[in-house]
């Protein structure tokens, strides 16, 4: 079988625990890789090679780090086809998909190229006599960053692009659960002329996230996956001292008021509830039909399920994939069954599709009608290819639907009322707004990042505030010797 090492100083390393997972083809079912886990002393190691390659990555010009950016720029674009296909064959999601993964990632390495200007600070002449005050922002050193499965290269380039353009180094733990892509996108930061140490890679589970958030030399961490970990992350980072950014799941609802346009509307439902089999934490979760447009808009959806074509991601006919594993497909599935049982009407099921139940981890679209808050479909997030539908009379009872949710990242709303749309991005509690735009994820010089639940700390991932989170600021006060303002003064300094 074969194996998915670390990649350490700038070289692939085999794992010594003896420790491993299993990694899978969730198209065919079968194990294709097993993935080494690492113990304390692996993570050590990565750890000693990010401090060592530290104080000369941090004293590298601007100039040279943005043409590395730009070099990996280049070899993200030329290399995009095999970094999809190693996320599409562990991962599970169809090709286009990971190429508009890895697309949206390569955005965030376009913003680190412009790190010079992004790391200017300010400056005010003659703030007193002869003196000047300027603000400068410094990394922080080495940095850490921990990664969920549903975005294997994506997800890394929101963290790592910015965290080395700002000058740490950076130690990446993915997702045991698709590896692959991790060791690809260390290759091509290498292959651009990266320092060995600068970006490491270390493969495993909870040994190497507990060592990560108590290792004394890692200053900041960012997290992105489940909002149980995301707690957890969290609270055990931020005890021991660490800056931390993390980012928990999600329950996306998207308002359809009476006067969407409803064959948009359904479209963008089917698009944002099974793209990527609803593995997605902007996934559209919950469909609030206010008012009469209940009927139209789920005949519309429901007339839309037949033609989307499930099979395996690498088949360029398919639209959706499989789940990313058999215990997350059961986990989905048993949703229909308590969703009926807890009183929804099942519209569409997924396990009556041919592929269910043979040779891979597919589960065919679903349809619930009639969700109420205490169902367990609509409190949990599925994150699976299961669409539910909450009926509501008025646009008040679905905003206080959306607020009393205890997820916060992202939401849209679909109508023809500029006015109703003002007012409800105004009122919303979530990080992420849409405005007939199901999946507002935002480009990458914004940033990203939901509210409540789904997010622990203060500030959000990749964009200006990820250059904020990966450097500290410093202010200096500077005056040149000058004999005719130099006098023995004991006060507090004022401004003169
Ligand atoms: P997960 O929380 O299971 O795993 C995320 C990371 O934490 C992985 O690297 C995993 O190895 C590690 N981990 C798992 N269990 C751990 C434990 N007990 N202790 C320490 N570390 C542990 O999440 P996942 O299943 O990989 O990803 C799906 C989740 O991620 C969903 O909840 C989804 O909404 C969320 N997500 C959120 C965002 C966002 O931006 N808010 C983006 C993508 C995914």
């Amino acid at each position: 079988m074969e194996r998915i090492g670390h990649y350490i100083g700038g070289k692939h390393v085999r794992g010594e625990s003896g420790r491993r997972g299993p990694v899978f083809d969730p198209a065919t079912g079968t194990q294709t890789h097993e993935v080494d886990f690492a113990d304390v002393p692996e993570v050590d190691a990565a750890v000693d090679a990010a401090r060592e390659a530290f104080p000369a990555w941090r004293a590298t010009s601007l100039s040279k780090r943005a043409d590395i950016m730009f070099g990996v720029r280049e070899l993200l674009e030329e290399r995009r086809a095999d970094l999809a296909a190693v996320i599409t064959a562990q991962h599970g999601k169809v090709l286009s998909d990971a190429v508009g993964e890895v697309q949206r990632g390569l955005e965030n390495v376009e913003f680190a190229t412009g790190i010079p200007n992004l790391l200017k600070g300010g400056f005010s002449e003659q703030v007193s006599t002869g003196v000047d005050v300027y603000s400068i922002r410094q990394p922080l050193g080495v940095v850490a960053g921990i990664t969920p499965f549903n975005f294997p290269a994506m997800v890394p380039l929101w963290m790592c692009a910015n965290a080395i353009a700002c000058g740490n180094t950076f130690l990446l733990k993915p997702s045991e659960k698709d590896p692959g892509a991790s060791l690809l996108i260390a290759e091509l930061f290498k292959d651009a002329g990266l320092p060995d140490g600068v970006f490491n890679v270390v493969q495993g589970d909870k040994v190497v996230v507990d060592r990560i958030l108590e290792h004394p030399e890692i200053r900041a961490v960012s997290f992105v996956g489940s909002t149980p970990i995301a707690r957890y992350v969290y609270e055990t980072g931020t005890r021991n001292g660490k800056r931390v950014q993390a980012l928990g799941g999600a329950k996306n609802h998207m308002i359809v008021l009476p006067d969407a346009d409803v064959d948009m509307a359904a479209d963008a439902a089917v698009s944002a509830g099974y793209g990527s089999a609803g593995e997605r934490c902007m996934a559209v979760s919950v469909v609030v039909a206010v008012g009469g447009v209940g009927d139209r808009i789920v005949e519309a959806i429901r007339e839309r399920l037949p033609k989307i074509k499930l099979g395996p991601g690498s088949d360029p006919e398919s639209e959706m994939g499989p789940l990313v594993t058999k215990e997350h497909r059961d986990r989905v599935a048993s949703y229909l069954d308590s969703g009926r049982e807890q009183g929804a009407t099942v519209v569409a099921d997924g396990r009556e599709d041919g592929r269910y139940g043979g040779e891979g981890f597919f589960l065919g679209v679903s349809l619930l009608d009639g969700v109420t808050p205490e169902m367990d479909c609509y409190r949990d997030e599925i994150f699976g290819p299961v669409l539910s539908v909450v009926r509501v009379d008025t646009y008040d009872e679905a905003v206080r639907l959306v607020n009393e949710n205890p997820y916060g990242n992202g939401v849209a709303i679909f109508t023809r009322d500029g006015g109703a749309a003002r007012t409800f991005q105004f009122e919303v509690e979530a990080g992420m707004v849409g405005v007939n735009v199901p999946i507002p994820v935002p480009v990458s010089y914004y940033s990203f990042g939901g509210w409540k639940s789904s997010l622990f700390g203060d500030t959000h991932m990749y964009g200006p505030e990820g250059v904020n989170f990966y450097t500290r600021g410093k202010v200096v006060t500077s005056r040149w010797p000058d004999p005719a303002t130099s006098a023995v003064d004991l006060g507090f300094p004022r401004t003169r």
